[in-house]
């Protein structure tokens, strides 16, 4: 069909693991083109100030370097399109991937990078003060809470590991557990019961966070065993119920965890599909961090390169 375009790699994602594929793979002459999905940039343009990404002393805006990213891409001919892919059939090369206005593509290597997104609670007040107040990142917000009190929710080693973090800056850390007991390994619990500066708060949960107009200021909490409802003044709320990552997509198609992470043959960027690579977050249970992420994308552009070569 003479409207079926095709690309030599087409990058699904546009999050720092994305553009830096799209960079090494530009400067390779492989003319990368790029569906960025519904956040054009991913997840750093829902954050304020970027303070641990190498090279920018002074921080900066998560927003501003992802548009870096962009520019940098582009200069060496990356196309970025503004949509998603909606659907993918890697069973036969080249492969064939479907975008959200209906368009068809093939592509002889892909790069996934569609990362992975944080789980909120859904509760009134939680979304309004995202980036204000509520995060689920303590190793890049954390810096941000300095001697106030903060509730952490969840029961896993996430929630125990953004606890354990947050000590070094907030007076005090309340871990808000549903129920009794912890699902976090041993060792976590362990370092979390010895630190002093954390207090769980069992069989609870968090119904509703409040906010001045600036910041958060308050939670509505209720105990599970015995209805108790309180308000409890807090400077700040971390969301710690895990992440989900974005391959709804690829069910069925690649090897996944049991909680959805794309399995790669590690340290390449293989997935079980040659020609198929996958980068940053999407892949990536552990770190899930924007300089690891770009890491995994100039992997993946290395990889597919390469696979490309050996396949000519
Ligand atoms: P993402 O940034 O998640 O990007 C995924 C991309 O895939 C998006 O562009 C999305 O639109 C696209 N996509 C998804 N599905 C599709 C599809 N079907 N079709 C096309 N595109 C699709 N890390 C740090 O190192 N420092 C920080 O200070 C920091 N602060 C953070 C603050 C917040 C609030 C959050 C949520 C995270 C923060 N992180 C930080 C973590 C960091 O943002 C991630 O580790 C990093 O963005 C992962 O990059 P990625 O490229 O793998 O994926
Ligand atoms: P997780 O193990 O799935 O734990 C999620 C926690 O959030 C559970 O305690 C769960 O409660 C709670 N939760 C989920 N949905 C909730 C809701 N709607 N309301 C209230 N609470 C809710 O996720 P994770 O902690 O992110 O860990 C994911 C994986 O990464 C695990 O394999 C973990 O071991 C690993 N990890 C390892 C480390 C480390 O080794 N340092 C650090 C982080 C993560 P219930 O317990 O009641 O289900």
């Amino acid at each position: 069909m003479s409207d079926v375009r095709h690309h030599r790699v087409y990058i699904i994602g546009s999050g720092p693991a994305g553009y830096t594929a799209a960079l090494y793979a530009g400067r390779a002459n492989l003319s990368p083109y790029m569906a960025t999905g519904i956040q054009p940039g991913g997840q750093l343009t829902t954050t304020t100030d970027v303070e641990n990404y190498p090279g920018f002393p002074d921080g900066v805006m998560g927003p501003e370097m992802m548009q870096l990213f962009e520019k940098q891409a582009v200069r060496f001919g990356l196309e970025v399109v503004y949509k998603m892919v909606e659907k993918v059939d890697f069973s036969s090369r080249p492969f064939r991937l479907w975008e959200d206005d209906g368009s068809e593509h093939t592509a002889d290597s892909v790069i996934i990078a569609t990362g992975a997104t944080a789980k909120y609670l859904g509760i009134p007040g939680e979304q309004e003060y995202l980036g204000r107040g509520v995060s689920a990142c303590a190793t890049c917000d954390g810096f941000f809470f300095r001697d106030v009190e903060l509730i952490v929710v969840g029961g896993g080693d996430t929630a125990l590991e953004e606890a354990n973090f947050l000590t070094r800056f907030a007076s005090r850390v309340y871990v808000v557990h549903r129920r009794g007991e912890l699902r976090a390994s041993k060792i976590m619990q362990e370092r979390a019961m010895k630190n002093e500066k954390i207090e769980f708060i069992w069989n609870t949960v968090v119904n509703e966070i409040h906010g001045d107009g600036n910041t958060v200021v308050a939670a509505t909490l209720t105990n599970g065993q015995t209805g108790e409802t309180w308000k409890k003044e807090i400077g700040g709320y971390f969301s710690a119920i895990g992440h989900k990552p974005n391959t709804d997509l690829f069910k069925g198609v690649l090897d996944m965890n049991d909680v959805g992470y794309l399995n790669v043959k590690s340290p390449s960027t293989y997935t079980n599909i040659e020609g198929v690579f996958a980068a940053g977050d999407v892949a990536d249970p552990i770190y899930r961090q924007a300089v690891t992420a770009a890491g995994m994308g100039c992997a993946a552009a290395i990889d597919a390169e390469r696979w490309l070569e050996s396949q000519e």
